[in-house]
């Protein structure tokens, strides 16, 4: 691959060399040759300066600068990515991987070269200060140096929670342009976001703003628009240089906003902010782990009485009866009921598809009348929540039955609020709301459960963080027996159900059965819990599942 050479960046002035003076520490070069790549192995005679320190005009990353005699710049290196080898007493060995020229394509390369400084003591002070940058770049766990003299790329607080291989799959999604046109097409998502950016410019102008997550650089751009001062981008995928492009590309805003390639528990910024915005929010508000870099960003980065948009986040639940849905996926395990497969029994594995189904949640946009009771909701304040509260998510439910009906899950959505200081606004993700990219959540559970009006619903719902950035999310409902069995002192019918947050029924192809039922359009905003057995009672299901849970449910009589 050709990889031309990183282009000297324009002089600077007097103060901004004064400055490097002041906040970095400058070392004298004999010799700079790079090993790789070799079309640079003509390193002009006249560098003859090494800085190491933070890079104060651009990522905010600490950097190894080479510099011509005039101060000029010759090279930047990263040093979040770059390691150092001692190979004589004043010859160091510096790797390096992804190098870049700001504004422009980007050029990521590897590079390679030994350096010699001008005393063996210089060196050994040089090589102290590379690694007390490395650790304060990150964990003070982590990088350790090692026995030959190179110090491990140490482990971010990301890296220490989240697989690689998730996180690459992840970042991969987000660098491509389809997946952040799909956000930025939902609009009740992406005018929310305007809407409460421009009518709190208040918030905005004459503010740092950090970018927690930026992707394109919408909500940057959002910022800029609303008079922020300067506005940090902070992006950990390949997007970043599409958002350097669509930065760049709008000039008048762009000027302020710089675009940060790296996650935000690991890259430097110069400042502190005002005001942090950030999108982080998943699926049932907290799939994607992301709320955790959000809260984390606050504690790097947010000054004294920062802002942050949004400040509050509440996943709203309430149980839901839908034969249909119930139906749909029970069926989906009928196939493993097969006993001459091409002559072999399938049967043996049906419990196991059936269960296996039962643990997708299904996302898709419901009508508010399938829930059985009024919401209850679970708020996390951004603002003050420790990165820890994520983890473990406990949250006891409760509610009391409108209708009587068959109960085959616990139905969830979110909201966030931006709590402007001229304006209040709220994004709902909520059924009979304009839907969003989000759609709704709905546990189902593969034994429902029988109520009556009246009757109260408990439960928990407990959701466990793991390290492919998702939930394990474990599911109960009980319901206290209507009838005899309540007069004798109460009879539980329990039920309990384990799903992944991370493998969810994407059921937005199929047909919604409740506008063909009812012959109405959905109803907007109200949500109708009052009756939804209508639904049920006016058109039935057509097949009756195989429960093989029917006899090992715990059915107390
Ligand atoms: N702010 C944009 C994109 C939101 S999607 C918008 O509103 O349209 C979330 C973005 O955050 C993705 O592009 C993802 O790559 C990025 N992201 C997630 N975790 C991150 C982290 N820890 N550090 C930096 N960026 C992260």
């Amino acid at each position: 691959m050709d990889r031309p050479r990183p282009p000297p960046l324009s002089p600077k002035s007097k103060e901004a060399r004064e400055r490097d003076m002041r906040e970095n520490i400058w070392w004298g070069v004999r010799d700079l040759t790079f090993l790789y790549p070799a079309d640079l192995a003509d390193v002009p005679p006249v560098v003859a300066n090494a800085l190491i320190g933070r890079d104060t005009d651009g990522s905010g990353h600490t950097i190894l600068k080479f510099l011509y005699t005039d101060h000029t710049t010759y090279c930047d290196i990263d040093l979040v990515n770059s390691q150092l080898f001692r190979l004589d007493e004043n010859v160091l060995l510096c790797v390096s991987q992804d190098a870049n020229d700001g504004c422009g394509e980007k050029k990521s390369y590897s590079t390679a070269f030994t350096f010699e400084l001008r005393s063996e003591d210089e060196c050994t002070r040089f090589y102290k200060k590379f690694q007390h940058f490395k650790r304060t770049m990150t964990d003070e766990k982590a990088g350790k140096p090692l026995e030959n003299g190179s110090v491990n790329p140490p482990k971010s607080k990301f890296d220490n929670k989240i697989e690689a291989s998730s996180a690459k799959m992840y970042f991969h999604y987000y660098g491509q342009l389809l997946h952040q046109q799909n956000m930025l097409q939902d609009y009740v998502r992406t005018g929310t976001y305007y809407a409460a950016v421009m009518e709190n410019r208040a918030d905005f102008e004459g503010r740092v703003v950090v970018d927690v997550g930026a992707g394109s650089g919408i909500l940057s751009l959002f910022a800029a628009q609303a008079g922020a001062k300067h506005v940090y981008a902070v992006e950990a995928s390949e997007m970043a240089e599409y958002a350097r492009k669509l930065v760049c590309g709008n000039p008048s805003l762009g000027q302020r906003i710089t675009v940060i390639k790296g996650k935000i528990e690991e890259v430097e910024l110069p400042e502190k902010a005002d005001v942090l915005i950030s999108e982080p929010m998943g699926t049932l508000l907290v799939n994607e782990r992301m709320l955790e870099s959000y809260v984390i960003a606050r504690d790097r980065f947010l000054g004294p009485n920062g802002k942050m948009f949004p400040s509050l986040g509440r996943i709203h639940m309430a149980p839901f009866s839908d034969e249909y849905l119930y139906v749909e996926i029970a069926n989906k395990a009928l196939f493993w009921q097969q006993q001459n497969y091409y002559s072999v029994d399938l049967t043996p594995l049906y419990n196991s598809a059936f269960q296996g189904y039962f643990s997708q949640p299904v996302v898709d946009a419901f009508d508010p009348r399938v829930l059985v009771s009024p919401p209850i909701s679970h708020k996390l304040d951004f603002t003050r929540m420790k990165e820890e509260d994520l983890y473990d998510i406990d949250i006891p439910l409760n509610f009391v039955a409108s209708v009587g009906t068959r109960v085959h899950g616990l139905a969830c959505w979110f909201d966030v609020l931006f709590g402007g200081s001229s304006v209040q606004r709220w994004l709902t993700t909520a059924p009979g709301a304009p839907t969003t990219h989000w759609y709704q959540l709905r546990c189902v559970l593969a034994q429902p459960l029988y109520v009556m009006a009246g009757q109260e619903i408990t439960g928990r719902l407990h959701l466990v963080a793991h390290s492919a950035q998702s939930y394990s999310i474990n599911l109960t409902l009980s319901a206290k027996m209507w009838g005899v069995g309540a007069e004798q002192g109460g009879i539980l019918q329990t039920s309990s159900g384990k799903l992944e947050l991370k493998e969810p029924y994407y059921r937005l192809s199929q047909p919604q059965p409740y506008m063909v039922q009812d012959q109405q359009p959905p109803q907007q905003a109200t949500p109708l819990f009052e009756n939804p057995s209508q639904m049920q009672d006016e058109g039935g299901p057509i097949v009756v599942p195989v429960d093989p849970n029917r006899n090992s449910a715990d059915l107390e009589q």
